[in-house]
């Protein structure tokens, strides 16, 4: 079980981040994304089918889109309903479609074709807030100007304790703020790229398999993730036990 003070002070939780940086350099060397594009604009599609669905599902889907529709004027001029087919495994198809088109669309129209390279002007797009912009200025452009916050990353901040200003893994706002605080910039793309490789191999939600995790030293979370999920585990068991004697 980890000795870690969650009382720790300001720069011994720096120190600490330093090392768990360190320790995802050394797991995951080449931790990149995940989604495959060969272009901003692809990426910047992929990422916005992503929501609420899987890399692995988004990587079936945008190869045929992309080879039917593969820049922004195709497919902002293709027929609705084609792309609602073609993204259809992608989960809210239908907004999805509206958003990828809309964004072809404002690109043509309002960037002569060609994805912006800032926050400020990618979210402007439809379907586009700040969690995609990040994604497309780091991997795209490789220009640190965020920290991408999704499910993995919000979850292995908080278990890491690399964020304090709150406790709910899915407060991405906060989270971010404390990731850009704590580590610096040149590593940001790289940190949420290593934290998404952590959280789905070895820190997953529901299982943290913190006995065979290199970063169990610097983890205020080593074991309790597991304890926790015992206890849980006790609590169902009791009342459905209770449930049994009252019927
Ligand atoms: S697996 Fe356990 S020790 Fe490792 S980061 Fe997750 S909670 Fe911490």
């Amino acid at each position: 079980m980890s000795k870690i003070s969650t009382n720790e002070s300001d720069s011994d939780r720096k120190k600490r981040t330093g090392l768990i940086l360190k320790g995802l350099q050394k797991l995951y060397p080449d931790a990149n994304c995940a989604l495959h594009h060969k272009s901003p604009f692809q990426l910047l599609i992929a990422t916005i089918l992503s929501a609420q669905s899987t890399d692995e599902t988004i990587n079936k889907i945008t190869p045929v889109l992309f080879a039917k529709h593969g820049t922004p004027k195709a497919l902002a001029a293709a027929p609705r309903e084609e792309i609602e087919e073609l993204i259809h495994a992608s989960g809210f198809f239908r907004q999805k479609a509206k958003s990828i088109q809309g964004t072809s669309q404002a690109i043509v129209d309002n960037y002569g074709g060609k994805v912006p390279e800032t926050i400020e002007d990618l979210i402007t797009l439809p379907g586009v807030a700040r969690k995609t912009a990040n994604v497309v200025m780091g991997t795209a452009f490789g220009k640190n100007e965020g920290v991408v916050v999704d499910t993995h990353v919000g979850r292995l901040a908080t278990r890491l304790a690399m964020t304090w200003r709150s406790k709910d893994t899915k407060d991405a706002v906060k989270i971010e703020r404390d990731l850009m605080e704590i580590v610096p910039q040149k590593h940001w793309t790289y940190l949420s790229h290593a934290l998404i490789f952590h959280g789905r191999q070895v820190c997953a939600a529901r299982k943290a398999d913190c006995e065979n995790c290199s970063l169990a030293k610097w983890c205020p979370s080593d074991g309790i993730v597991e304890i926790v999920k015992s206890k849980t585990k006790k609590n169902a068991s009791h009342k459905k036990n209770k449930k049994r004697k009252s019927s």
